[in-house]
């Protein structure tokens, strides 16, 4: 290829997504080069990752973590400038050297760095679903407004935006002509088939292994609950501009089909592939065109079936709290986001039962009102708030 390499910022460089986003990468070093590295405070990793890639800037959250990265790299010789905080995230995102920013930072922290790439006009490969959870229109909205570039990387969105006709897949708002519904795939997780006293006695550990996925703690957690497919379900209503109710959650244990499609002429299109993030990743870095992911391939003949059921919203309601949201309107997506970030942190510090994540949930909900808001710091001011809600909901379950 003779076109110039695209220079990529990767944030959340140290998770899964950003770990699996590098070995992409490292199959393609005459396409992409790394312009920056950034993480919230793992500068052990960050250091290695630094001295591998050298790119122009390593950027940690953590202003202390970023001291012991700078000193690391400068006995080491390196000329990667180490920049700490937030706005250095937004700095790295945004900078005019920059082509594709990989957003895959976990959480409502990847807000700010996220949308200030979408503002500069980026082409942004979306990993971090719950910067569009939490800000929704908003963020929709900026995107069209900056000529910003969404692509989505979550797997299930990955294969929508495969199946969508090429043109009109570009999540730019437009209602999708002739689609009936989206259909999105969920493995059920590793409780799917657990009953109410197991969920009660379910552990961290357990939650964390993921039958089919190797994923970050958050995003496990929230595949035990279903919460996971609940932000899908709002991720995949911004990004395709489609109502809840035209979209259908199917469990499907294999995680083989990966999402589908349905037209209005009863025609069903499904993507397939291994369950292996690198394959979207690579679609989202190279479309339209196709690279090697380094993903084992599909074997059909090793498939022992393929099964489908309904997901059972009483054992996990979490899928219905976050359509419930949706449908809501406002900052109730928001304040579901932060009530339940609070809860998996418990959760995985045991200070929290399993079923309790779905009811600090409900709790914070119903103590908000959740009102529209104009501009992304309002929105963030209701998260805090929200926070601040499921904090004392948590206290007050477990003094009682
Ligand atoms: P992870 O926990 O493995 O990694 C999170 C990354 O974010 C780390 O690099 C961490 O340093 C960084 N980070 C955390 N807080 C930060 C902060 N305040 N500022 C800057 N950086 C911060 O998470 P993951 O599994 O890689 O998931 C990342 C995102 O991708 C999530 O939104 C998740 O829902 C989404 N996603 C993940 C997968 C997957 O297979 N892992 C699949 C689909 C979507
Ligand atoms: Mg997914």
């Amino acid at each position: 290829m003779s076109a110039a390499p695209q220079q990529v910022t990767l944030l959340g460089a140290t998770g899964s997504i950003g770990t699996q986003t590098l070995e992409v990468l490292a199959l393609h070093p005459e396409r992409y080069q790394v312009f920056a590295l950034a993480a919230g405070s793992r500068w052990q990793q960050l250091a290695e990752q630094c001295l591998q890639w050298q790119p122009r800037y390593a950027v940690l959250a953590d202003e202390q973590a970023a001291l012991s990265l700078r000193n690391h790299l400068r006995a080491a010789g390196s000329h990667t400038e180490v920049l700490a905080g937030e706005d250095a995230l937004a700095q790295v995102a945004a900078a005019n050297e920059v082509d594709t920013v990989v957003a895959a930072i976990v959480g409502a922290a990847g807000v700010r760095p996220t949308l200030a790439a979408v503002r500069a006009g980026k082409r942004i490969l979306l990993a971090n679903k719950e910067a569009l959870v939490v800000t929704g229109s908003l963020f929709m909205d900026a995107v069209r407004a900056y000529g910003a570039e969404l692509i989505p990387v979550d797997s299930e969105h990955s294969a929508i935006f495969q199946c969508l006709p090429r043109g009109q897949a570009a999540p730019c708002g437009t209602p999708l002509a002739g689609v009936r519904r989206l259909l999105l795939t969920a493995s059920g997780g590793p409780f799917r088939t657990w009953d109410a006293a197991q969920l009660r006695a379910a552990t961290p550990a357990q939650a964390v292994r993921h039958p089919n996925w190797s994923m970050g703690p958050k995003i496990s957690v929230d595949s035990a609950t279903l919460m996971n497919k609940g932000l899908e379900l709002i991720e995949a209503c911004w990004l395709f501009a489609m109502p809840a109710d035209r979209i259908d959650v199917v469990v499907h244990p294999q995680s083989v089909l990966h999402s589908m499609v349905e037209y209005e002429d009863g025609s069903v299109l499904a993507q397939l592939g291994t369950p292996d993030m690198k394959t979207p990743i690579a679609c989202a870095l190279a479309w339209p065109a196709r690279i090697d992911s380094g993903a084992r391939r599909l074997d059909f003949t090793a498939l022992r079936g393929l099964d489908f059921e309904a997901p059972d919203e009483q054992r996990f309601p979490c899928l219905r709290l976050a359509r419930e949201a949706m449908q809501a309107g406002g900052t109730a997506t928001a304040v579901l986001n932060a009530a339940n970030e609070v809860a998996v942190e418990a959760f995985l510090r045991q200070r929290l039962d399993f079923p309790g994540i779905a009811a600090v949930v409900a709790e914070t909900l119903a103590h908000m009102s959740a009102p529209a808001c104009s501009d992304v710091e309002a929105v963030l001011a209701v998260d805090d708030e929200a926070r601040q809600i499921a904090v004392a909901q948590l206290m007050r379950r477990t003094s009682s």
